[in-house]
């Protein structure tokens, strides 16, 4: 039997079948559930009445009080605007109409007193407020000053009177019905401790808030609870695992001491020991190793996961590295190659280009535990890809697997689970690491190796050209080398290729006496291959090319980074652009070339890249500029779909609510004890829901 809040949304009072269709398809609202979880983005503040003296045009919407001294049209047809001048005792202010002028002129009366309801701006140093909501002055003004919720709405829908006010309507004829319908689902005990506002009451609070205060504690309640939820299945999931699932016990060192003492290239930071020593502490526990590795550009985790590798291979099993391009698992590739090598270890690379021939043999060879290490890319889950004994999977992700993909490495055995270690490749920040990878353990590697200096960046615009051209030349001079990056997007790619070939011709005009190289995407591997090898062997200054650079590419010698059209990169992209240089002693310079006129955005971005290095500020400011959802892509974007919480504004709440539900489990992991009933219950329903929908799609 279905529940009250599954309940078609046509058969609420005012909706109908049309109306519900358009809601289905406008805003993915089908139940009475859904609409009621349809929750306002912001409140506009109508409990206060400023005097108009008081005005400014930095306020968000205001209301006045006050009546009309006279009004003119100027201008004519097309161009006519009516201008009203309000006055209150405290002063006067002209309302502004490009629009619709007959219509208020029609309500328009200088004896009447009038509420009116905008947003003041400023128009050649002059305070006005253009199209506000002009209404005769209530009676009863108690009830009409409130905060009103605005919610979001369509075109389509607004056609239909389902504008904002037209959903708050049906949010009133709703929640009458659904109050009584709504169970609590946390338990009495941290409702206590947290001083939660209780369900029904957040419900009616959120929708048609009496003041700021319940506003705010309605707003807390639903977000913890969004949050707890998430992170209970999160934590569940973890301690199940490590609780059922077996791990292969790594013991000798032999392998991992010969390649300390004779083949390491240079001290592990402190970092670095002890985010192995952590990763170790999992690989003999006996339970399955699930953890996440993460550290800013340039901190130096290929390394621990070499290391981590060793560790596997010294136990008679293999090592996986998967990547989540072809570019960045040959980068990888090549750089094990460096420490495979001396310990005549068997290294081998699969991915969606190699060939049928050599991936057959590959194949073969992995069954026969002929390869001790396999870097790849998907193709390396695909199922006709087995091992003898994979001993450790390692996910470089880049934020672009999902959770399913994940798991489908840690199916390679038949017998006991791989450790599963996730890398990625720029920081994240904490609120979408504890959602994201909450079930994961986290190594954090929050130190540089040594010896660096921090990298300069600077803003410049073309007409600093000549100066830029003299200062690379400065550097190439005094032996270091040079990348010069342009962006490339497939919207307006026919047009970013030329700009990077004729960027690549001006600069060879411009330096003919250096060589150059140039990398694109729409070059053959094997040619893109033979561009990078000769500027990483220094043959060639400057390499020209487009972001395929981005990761993984380790040349320490290159100094410099010129990023042309720097506003259209990402932060993220930016720092992991900005990490290919200050690898090696020399002090290293970022330039960002810009157009004079930024956006607010792009600003934001370039002045963050400008003031620091810190992958992980740079991370949040990303975060707060883009929204969870376009940060980390499409694939994981189901997990960060929140109704009400926002992963850039609530990390404090998330954190308490991550605690709250860690406490919980380790008394009552699962969940029978009966302070626990709500939770038990609401999750029975959660996935009742989940069920149903799978039917419906
Ligand atoms: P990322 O974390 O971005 O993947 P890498 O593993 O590519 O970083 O390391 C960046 C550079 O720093 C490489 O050239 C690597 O050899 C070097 N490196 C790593 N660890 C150390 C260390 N402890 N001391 C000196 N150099 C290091
Ligand atoms: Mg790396």
């Amino acid at each position: 039997m279905a529940s009250f809040f599954e309940t078609k949304i046509e058969f609420l009072k005012g909706v109908g079948p049309q109306k519900a269709a358009l809601l289905n398809k406008e805003l993915n609202i089908f139940s009475f559930g859904d609409l009621l979880q349809h929750f306002p983005f912001r409140y506009e503040d109508r409990t206060k009445i400023y005097p108009i003296a008081r005005l400014n045009a930095s306020m968000p919407f205001v209301q006045i009080r006050g009546r009309v001294r006279h009004f003119e049209i100027t201008g004519h047809r097309h161009h006519s605007r009516l201008i009203v001048y309000f006055y209150d005792e405290s002063g006067e202010v002209e309302l502004t109409w490009f629009q619709g002028a007959r219509w208020i002129l029609k309500k328009i009366d200088k004896l009447h007193e009038y509420l009116v309801f905008g947003k003041p701006a400023l128009y050649m140093s002059k305070l006005y407020i253009p199209h506000p909501e002009l209404e005769e002055f209530p009676r009863d003004i108690e009830q009409l000053l409130h905060l009103q919720p605005v919610y979001p709405s369509t075109e389509k829908l607004k056609s239909r009177y389902l504008d904002s006010r037209g959903i708050s309507r049906l949010q009133k004829e709703l929640l009458i019905k659904a109050l009584p319908n709504l169970r609590e689902t946390l338990p009495e005990n941290i409702i206590e401790q947290y001083n939660l506002m209780r369900k029904p009451e957040a419900y009616r609070q959120i929708h048609f808030p009496e003041n700021q205060q319940s506003l705010a504690k309605a707003q807390f309640r639903l977000k913890y609870e969004e949050f707890f939820f998430i992170q209970l299945r999160l934590l569940k999931l973890k301690l199940t695992r490590f609780e059922k699932f077996r791990g292969q016990v790594f013991n000798s060192t032999r392998l991992l001491n010969t390649f300390y003492k004779e083949h390491l290239p240079f001290e592990l930071t402190g970092a670095q020991k002890r985010v192995i020593r952590e990763i170790f502490e999992d690989m003999k526990s006996g339970h399955q190793m699930n953890r996440l590795l993460q550290g800013d550009v340039g901190s130096g985790k290929t390394i621990v996961a070499f290391i981590s590798m060793l560790l596997a291979i010294g136990n008679e099993a293999q090592a996986a590295l998967m990547a989540p391009t072809e570019i960045l698992a040959e980068q990888h590739y090549r750089n094990l190659q460096k420490y495979t090598r001396p310990l005549d270890l068997n290294i081998s690379i699969l991915t969606g280009s190699t060939k049928k021939s050599v991936k057959n043999e590959i194949r073969d060879q992995l069954e026969n535990n002929k390869i001790d290490i396999i870097v790849g890319t998907h193709a390396l889950i695909e199922s006709d890809v087995k091992f003898n004994n994979l001993g450790l999977a390692i996910v470089d992700e880049q934020h672009r697997f999902g959770v399913a993909q994940r798991a489908k490495l840690w199916k390679k055995n038949q017998g006991v689970l791989p450790h599963v270690l996730v890398m990625t490749a720029t920081p994240i920040p904490r609120t979408l690491a504890m959602t994201l990878y909450g079930d994961l353990d986290v190594s954090l590697i929050d130190e540089l190796p040594s010896g660096r200096k921090p990298i300069i960046t600077l803003l410049r615009f073309d007409r600093n050209r000549l100066r830029l051209f003299g200062f690379m030349k400065d550097q190439i001079k005094s032996g270091r080398q040079v990348y010069v990056v342009y962006p490339l997007i497939e919207e307006s790619e026919k047009l970013d290729l030329k700009h990077l070939m004729d960027g690549y011709e001006s600069l060879s005009r411009v330096f003919p006496e250096f060589q150059l190289s140039i990398v694109h995407g729409k070059m053959k591997s094997a040619d893109k291959e033979f561009e990078m090898k000769r500027f990483i062997e220094r043959k060639t200054q400057i390499l020209v090319s487009t972001t395929v650079i981005e990761v993984g590419v380790d040349v320490p010698n290159a100094t410099v980074m010129v990023i042309e059209n720097a506003e259209r990169f990402g932060l993220a992209q930016l720092h992991q652009l900005r990490g290919r240089v200050g690898r090696g002693a020399e002090q290293s310079y970022c330039i960002l070339m810009c157009k004079e006129n930024l956006s607010n955005e792009a600003k934001i971005r370039i002045e963050t890249m400008v003031r620091t290095n810190n992958g992980f500020e740079i991370a949040d400011t990303d975060l707060n500029l883009r929204g969870p959802g376009d940060l980390m892509g499409t694939q994981q974007s189901g997990l960060l779909d929140l109704l009400i919480a926002d992963l850039g504004k609530d990390g404090k709440i998330l954190q308490v609510a991550r605690e709250s539900v860690k406490k919980l489990l380790e008394e009552d992991i699962n969940l029978t004890l009966d302070k626990n009933r709500n939770i038990r219950d609401h999750i029975k329903n959660l996935n009742k829901r989940i069920i149903n929908w799978s039917r419906i799609s």
